[in-house]
């Protein structure tokens, strides 16, 4: 009996610290556009915040359909993290008509982007002011060649622009905790330093390596570690039997030994041309919510593609 009582005049002090005091205030809720970024705000925000992810695993960035029950809990939210990817363009507008309250944050905001990698022959990258953190500049079709680059979530050094803009943005929303966050970030920071000298080390000897991938998602991840992307993909399309005939021979030439597919698109393109070669097709996934562990597995998949 005693014992019981115990327990609930602990239960009461409980509910009564962390009701009439907010002590333990309510994380601060937020959204994300893909599963990556659930990461880089987590790493932020730890405990502070809540993070739900607007595209499904296995979901395609570039076409998603939010669910109703996902609008409704976007209703709820006090921030949102858009990337710039492309269903943002069509639902974002939306989201925040019928969500007057929630934050809309661009954390492509400062990040300039390269070119989409639009066929297979290495083109001298330009790099050129784009403004697309209002989406507004995207054309419907995807993948052409010279549209900007949405893939921002696939280089350290991106990152590391994007995480400051979380940082501001969550101690903007809750200036109580704007210390825990500063230190968050910083050690997030190193983390991705880190993260970037491992992988610059990991290519350091094969300058110019050459991957063949199916959607060309990794244009950043390419850039920033001296590799060269070589997509199967044409302006967003599969490659008619002439370029398909010429990819094959490009693979051939270039010792290509791996053909790399992502979970969200076919693979039958991709398995075509690795029976051509002898080769095999390994999946990447640019949208893995494990996002550091996933890009250090991804380089050494990538360093091991060619043959030896
Ligand atoms: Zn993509």
């Amino acid at each position: 009996m005693k014992k019981e009582a115990m327990v609930i005049i602990i239960y009461v002090f409980i509910s009564i610290f962390y009701s009439g005091y907010g002590f333990a205030g309510d994380p601060v809720s937020v959204f994300v556009s893909i599963p990556p970024q659930k990461q880089f705000v987590q790493q932020i925000g730890k405990d502070l915040v809540d993070v739900q992810v607007l595209v499904e695993p296995g979901a395609d960035p570039h076409t998603y359909e939010p669910k109703p029950q996902q609008m409704a809990a976007i209703s709820k939210a006090k921030l949102y993290f858009a990337i710039g990817v492309e269903f943002e363009t069509a639902k974002l507008d939306k989201i925040v008509s019928t969500n007057p309250k929630l934050k809309v944050i661009h954390t492509d905001h400062g990040i300039q982007k390269i070119p989409m990698d639009a066929h297979h022959h290495h083109e001298e990258i330009e790099h050129h002011e784009t403004d697309m953190h209002h989406g507004q500049d995207h054309e419907e079709k995807h993948d052409g060649k010279g549209l900007p680059d949405p893939h921002i979530w696939l280089s350290p050094s991106l990152v590391m622009i994007q995480a400051r803009t979380i940082l501001n943005a969550l101690q903007e929303m809750d200036p109580g905790n704007s210390a825990v966050y500063e230190k968050n970030y910083n050690t997030y920071i190193s983390d991705l330093t880190k993260l970037d000298q491992d992988l610059k080390n990991t290519f350091s000897g094969n300058p110019g390596l050459k991957f063949m991938v199916f959607h060309p998602s990794w244009g950043y991840f390419a850039h920033a570690y001296g590799l060269e992307q070589i997509p199967i993909e044409i302006e967003g399309k599969k490659p008619k039997p002439s370029q398909l005939k010429e990819l094959i021979e490009h693979a051939r030439e270039n010792q290509i030994r791996v053909v790399f597919a992502q979970p969200q698109f076919s693979a039958e393109t991709a398995k075509l041309i690795a029976k051509e070669i002898h080769g095999e097709v390994i999946f990447i996934d640019p949208l893995a919510e494990n996002w550091s562990d996933n890009l250090r597995q991804v380089a050494i998949k990538i360093k091991a593609a060619l043959r030896p």
